[in-house]
């Protein structure tokens, strides 16, 4: 590894580092292009279109290496850029919050789905970790206004950094909190993306060395949260509103049979692989 890592340094183009990063990546990624592709952006100081689009004869900066060693130690790539993309927005990581995935823009596009030409004027992200369901949510809302929900404070301060630099804080307040305690509040829209691994889950080595286990893991069942939400939801919705909480692809009857005894008719849709991803709630009108 470490010599894979060093033979991109020291006169390659950014063009060749790629090439030779991707190579040494195939090991540990399922996305190796891809991921050479960011770290050489992020060495270079430039989004990977701009780099793409017009600086890959530029010579590969020392730092790429380094950054490429990482990886290959199996950090995340978002981690070592401290940057993730989701739906229209990108946000600020660090370990101390879950990466935003793909899989979790079913909500949006539940949300969206749910309230057509109209919008929601009120928000709630319960754990909100980096802000990424909220902030999003506000940038395809420009009247909307949101709270975010996490109850630990570094996940917090990431997200009031991400609203600052998104330009929403205005419309983006954050505050500690455990699911719906001491939410007096109802919320057009309510989005959530609880803990819902299996604790004696192997997950992929990247996740589970890096991430935070309590944004992940919930219970023997992965269903421990849900239990803690189901009983709140119903207070937390506006009329007319909706809930859109994920879920892990296997849960959509277990989650389903708990919301439906909180006096909910609950819906699931799927995400972009076609695996069940969201349970959504409507509110009574
Ligand atoms: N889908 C996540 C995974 O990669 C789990 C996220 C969660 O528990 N909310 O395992």
């Amino acid at each position: 590894m470490g010599e894979s890592a060093s033979a991109v340094g020291g006169g390659v183009t950014a063009r060749d580092g790629i090439v030779r990063g991707a190579t040494a990546l195939a090991t540990i990624s399922d996305t190796p292009r891809l991921d050479a592709e960011l770290l050489m952006a992020h060495a270079l100081g430039l989004s990977r279109e701009a780099m793409l689009l017009g600086r890959l004869d530029d010579l590969a900066p020392e730092s790429f290496a380094g950054l490429l060693r990482r990886r290959l130690d199996g950090e995340p790539i978002a981690y070592i850029t401290g940057r993730r993309a989701f739906w229209t927005i990108e946000l600020a990581v660090a370990p101390g919050v879950l990466i935003p995935r793909p899989d979790t823009e079913t909500l949006i596009e539940a949300a969206i789905d749910h309230f057509g030409a109209r919008a929601p004027a009120s928000i709630l992200d319960l754990g909100t970790g980096s802000g990424a369901l909220l902030l999003a949510a506000l940038d395809i809302w420009p009247d909307a206004h949101g709270l975010g929900i996490d109850r630990s404070p570094e996940a917090l301060v990431i997200a009031r950094g991400n609203a600052e630099r998104l330009g929403l804080a205005e419309r983006a307040r954050f505050q500690a909190g455990d699911w719906g305690e001491g939410i007096a509040d109802r919320f057009d829209l309510v989005l959530c993306n609880p803990p819902y691994v299996e604790s004696e889950a192997v997950l992929p080595r990247e996740v589970a060395e890096h991430e935070p286990a309590s944004a992940l893991f919930a219970g023997p069942e992965g269903l421990d949260e849900y239990r803690r939400l189901a009983p709140q939801i119903g207070q937390m919705l506006a009329p007319g509103g909706v809930a859109c909480i994920e879920i892990g692809f296997a849960q959509g009857a277990a989650v389903s049979a708990l919301f439906r005894d909180a006096g909910f008719d609950p819906s699931i849709r799927q995400d972009l692989g076609g695996r069940d991803r969201c349970v959504i709630l409507g509110g009574s009108s």
